[in-house]
């Protein structure tokens, strides 16, 4: 007996010519970023407390209009403590987070990777892919891959990885991919190699410093206990409202650096800009959307002449 009889070799060439067919008609989905609507800002920290730090005040100015802002944690922070380690700890961070959001109007989200052990792995890649695309990104955040913590450079390196990857079809095909590549940034730090952060957009944030101290007071375990740095509970900060809040101003200041100010009468004017105390400024990644004037000002929709 032949393998294939006649008719089973006519079925077969219907099936395999229905399934090339069924290959070139549908073509992976893609979504645009928000040309009209709300902007959708995603952020990723590598712990449970970096990204309220770093971009606080800018998700609560972008909330406040209606814009959308998601968190995002690579690791769940569960060796952050000197005094409790593990699920439970990884539990406590999430709430604390998931509290500064409700603060700040926004999303949070905490992966379940161990503090100390993100890697820049191919699936790791792959997750902040996907996560970027499902958000539909306009702008994705993060800190520089220049960093003293192995999970805030792997951060980096893999959201830079996802530059671009965001926009190739056939990676990832489960998740639609974007037709614009986002605009990518950073947020400041102070080592100087191989190269110093260096600002391109700086923005005011004294109108939500209140907001900003509220969602970082939500962070106890890291600020109020001091983290994996409070071996002694003694110099813990303790529960009096007032000596928490007089040590997150002086520990926080987010001031307004010398550099900036050029870019602050810049976007603000020069009679505006001298009266700004607090700031946030984002580095622009040479691997993302490269913004031009008029799109910054669309983009962060608060300087004086920003589209409204
Ligand atoms: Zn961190």
């Amino acid at each position: 007996m032949p393998i294939f009889s006649s008719m089973n070799l006519c079925k077969f060439l219907i099936v395999s010519t229905c399934s090339l067919w069924m290959f070139v008609l549908i073509p992976p989905v893609s979504v645009s970023g928000a040309e009209n609507g709300p902007l959708r800002i995603i952020v990723f920290g590598a712990h449970p407390d970096d990204c309220e730090i770093r971009v606080g005040g800018t998700a609560a100015k972008w909330a406040q209009i209606g814009h959308k802002v998601k968190f995002v944690s690579t690791t769940n922070g569960d060796v952050g403590h000197a005094a409790m380690a593990g699920g439970p700890l990884a539990q406590r961070r999430t709430r604390e987070v998931e509290e500064a959001a409700k603060v700040l109007g926004i999303e949070t989200q905490v992966l379940d990777n161990h503090d100390g052990e993100l890697m820049p792995t191919l699936e790791n890649r792959k997750e902040i892919v996907r996560l970027i695309r499902q958000w539909k990104a306009d702008i994705v955040i993060t800190n520089r891959p220049n960093d003293y913590h192995p999970d805030h450079r792997y951060t980096s390196i893999l959201v830079q990885d996802a530059a671009y990857m965001v926009t190739v079809p056939y990676l990832c095909p489960d998740v639609p991919y974007l037709e614009k590549n986002p605009v990518f940034l950073y947020w400041p730090d102070r080592f100087q190699k191989s190269n110093p952060f260096q600002a391109n957009i700086v923005v005011g944030i004294d109108d939500v410093m209140d907001l900003k101290f509220k969602a970082i007071d939500c962070i106890e375990s890291q600020f109020y206990e001091l983290g994996c740095a409070g071996v002694d509970p003694n110099k813990w900060i303790g529960k009096d409202e007032a000596k928490r809040a007089a040590f997150l101003r002086e520990r926080f200041k987010f001031n307004v650096w010398d550099a900036w100010r050029p870019l602050l009468e810049e976007f603000y004017g020069k009679d505006a800009s001298p009266g700004i105390r607090n700031a946030e400024a984002f580095e622009l990644c040479e691997y993302g959307r490269q913004p031009s004037k008029e799109e910054w000002k669309r983009l962060f929709p608060f300087f004086p002449d920003s589209p409204k």
